[in-house]
């Protein structure tokens, strides 16, 4: 078994780990961060990708409100470059009670968020595409921001001055002497072996997964998993972020993000944080509440769905208050979305590990400071915290310009060197990734942003693997290094057609299926051995002639059945919501509190 020493193992790769690890290094403190899988897997790369102004907590949640408002200044200026400055604005549609934008703007002011009030041709000049009727509409300073490149930035940045993010190692036990962990034992996946990594302190960050690491250490945490259910429409709709000025609750917030939409959500407790599952009903009743506030998203296209689990935590004493959570199935938007540090010397005896629980991607860096401000003194080290004027890596290039790839590959003369056209991502940036060590096509996605437009794949799939295999013929090291380039290809289309199963109808629905079919026979997915066209389509010809799923009615027009093929994909016709019987669509508003 191989093993490392450190001062600090971070345990958890989202963006409050990343922003764990890079507080440590700013103070001069060695550390390694581990993560189960790649960066930015867990729920940091499973969220809307709103860099809240806190407007949406003005009421219910103001110590969360203030968090937002204080670190949406800082990240805009210390991480620039993953910030697209959109704007934010919240509406009052007719149906919504006016009482609440008195107390919402009320709630801004006291939180300290800017608010501005608009007329209606004022909203309508920001957003052309708005309902008719608004009542109201407040300007706020929502705005968008990337996870995967704020983290990819900080982990550039920790190791940079000296600190280790290691990718595929979970943590799978610890080392104990005493009231003190020695030692934290990590499985190593590509070596396929066990790793023990030495240290002295031990800071858990791994979100909706604290209380099973805790459970490892020994420690109860009881987090509470709150999945939210959100769809991406083919394109963006607003151009900032539309939020219905209510409680927060489902479908109340479209959110733009590079070149398409995403609404959301959900937020029902789960058992278990691993339960990203979407159902199909969710997502209708996402575009039909959206659809209030924008009505032409009711008619467009749904690209794909996806769900990720809510960190919340209530301490003990607040969980004996309300009797426990919310229960498995229960609203969670009653959890306050603040943040907190648990320290489990003074809590449970352990006396060198510290979790961190709670929080938003938004406040991420308020976070870690908090938690290594308290460490800090118990490591001797008396260094400050920089990282709010610290700016990140490429944050100087300004904000994120939705037009910048498109100016790039101008700049470059690129445009035959294109292996994703929705995304604009070229050969040499497909390369230069393989180079720097990027093994999955997973990963890829994460990095470059390859299959996410409109073909969900279709197109740039093949081409990346190609690369892949290119980079493999050519580096006997990269050989041994890279994963079979079919599995890869495989793991990737998965988990692309994972997300259109429950999102997509009638002809896209089909296209799903061509798209399938023609990457299984091609490359032989499922490892036959053989181009079996028969059994390729025997599943769409079964399809064709089953009977309706029993979530989907048949169209009013009694125009194309719905139909259930090799139970992967359900679909009814063209233009859902607006084919859908009236009586099947959502129409009451589901009460609410924190999204
Ligand atoms: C539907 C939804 C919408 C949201 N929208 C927003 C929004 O618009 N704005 C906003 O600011 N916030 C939003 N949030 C909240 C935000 O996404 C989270 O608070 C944040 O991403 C949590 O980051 P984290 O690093 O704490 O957790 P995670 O990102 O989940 O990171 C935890 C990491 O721990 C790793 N891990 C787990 N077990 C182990 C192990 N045994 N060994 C090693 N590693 C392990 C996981 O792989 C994971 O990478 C949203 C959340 C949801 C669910």
């Amino acid at each position: 078994m191989t093993s490392l020493e450190t001062q600090v193992v971070v345990v958890g790769g989202g963006v409050t780990g990343v922003a764990v690890l890079r507080d440590l290094a700013l103070r001069g403190v060695p550390a390694i961060l581990v993560d189960r899988s790649d960066f930015g897997t867990g729920t940091s790369g499973r969220w809307h990708g709103l860099l809240h102004s806190g407007a949406r907590y003005a009421v219910r949640d103001q110590e969360s409100a203030r968090e937002c408002i204080q670190e949406n200044t800082v990240l805009r200026r210390i991480a620039a470059h993953t910030v697209e400055d959109v704007g934010g604005m919240f509406v009052l549609l007719p149906s919504d009670d006016p009482a609440y934008a008195k107390q919402f703007t009320a709630g801004c002011e006291q939180s300290g968020i800017p608010v501005e009030e608009l007329t209606a041709a004022e909203a309508r000049q920001r957003e052309p595409l708005l309902a008719d009727r608004i009542e109201a509409a407040f300007a706020v300073p929502d705005g968008g921001i990337d996870s995967w490149g704020l983290i990819r930035s900080m982990v550039a940045d920790a190791e940079a001055r000296g600190c280790l993010a290691l990718q595929r190692h979970p943590v799978v036990g610890f080392e104990r002497d005493g009231d003190r962990l020695t030692a934290v034992r990590v499985h190593d996946k590509a070596a396929g072996e066990d790793r023990l990594i030495g240290c002295q302190w031990v800071v858990n960050a791994a979100g909706a997964w604290a209380g099973r690491v805790g459970e490892l250490a020994g420690v109860p945490i009881h987090m509470i998993a709150g999945k939210g259910v959100m769809v991406v429409m083919a394109s963006r709709y607003v151009r900032g972020v539309v939020n219905a000025c209510r409680k927060p609750a489902d479908g109340d917030i479209i959110v733009p993000q590079h070149e398409v939409a995403i609404l959301g959500t959900t937020s029902v407790q789960v058992p278990d944080p691993d339960d990203i599952s979407v159902d199909p009903a969710d997502v209708d009743r996402m575009v039909d509440m959206c659809a209030q506030m924008v009505p032409s998203i009711g008619h467009g296209r749904v690209l794909r769905a996806f769900a990720g689990s809510r960190p919340l935590y209530k301490p003990p004493s607040q969980q004996a208050q309300d009797g426990g959570a919310a229960g498995s199935g229960g609203d969670t938007r009653e959890v306050s979305r603040t943040f907190t540090v648990l320290d489990h010397a003074s809590r449970d005896g352990l006396a060198n590990m510290f979790s961190i629980v709670g929080g938003k991607l938004t406040t991420c860096r308020q976070m870690a400071e908090h938690l290594v401000d308290q460490l800090a003194p118990r490591m001797g080290v008396t260094t400050p915290c920089t990282t709010a004027t610290e700016l990140l890596p490429g944050a100087d290039h300004g904000y994120h310009q939705l037009a910048g790839p498109l100016a790039r590959i101008e700049a470059e003369g690129a445009y035959g060197e294109l292996v994703c056209e929705c995304e604009l991502v070229t050969r040499d940036q497909v390369r230069d990734a393989i180079a720097a060590g990027v093994t999955e096509l997973e990963d890829l996605r994460r990095a470059l942003r390859l299959g996410y437009g409109p073909c969900q794949a279709a197109f740039c799939a093949w081409r990346a693997a190609g690369a892949l295999c290119e980079h493999a013929d050519a580096d006997a090291d990269a050989e041994a290094r890279l994963p079979d380039p079919r599995g890869a290809l495989e793991r990737f289309l998965q988990e692309r057609w994972r997300g259109q199963v429950s999102a997509v109808w009638g002809d896209q629905a089909r296209q799903t299926l061509l798209n399938q079919a023609i990457y299984r026979g091609i490359f032989d997915l499922e490892a036959t051995g053989e181009y079996d066209e028969a059994g390729l389509f025997a599943g769409l010809a079964a399809g064709e002639s089953a009977a309706p799923g029993p979530d989907r009615a048949a169209p009013a027009d009694g125009g194309d059945p719905s139909r259930r093929v090799g139970d992967e994909l359900v679909g009814e016709s063209e233009g859902r919501a607006a084919s859908r019987p009236a009586e099947g669509r959502a129409t009451s508003r589901p009460a609410g509190g924190t999204a």
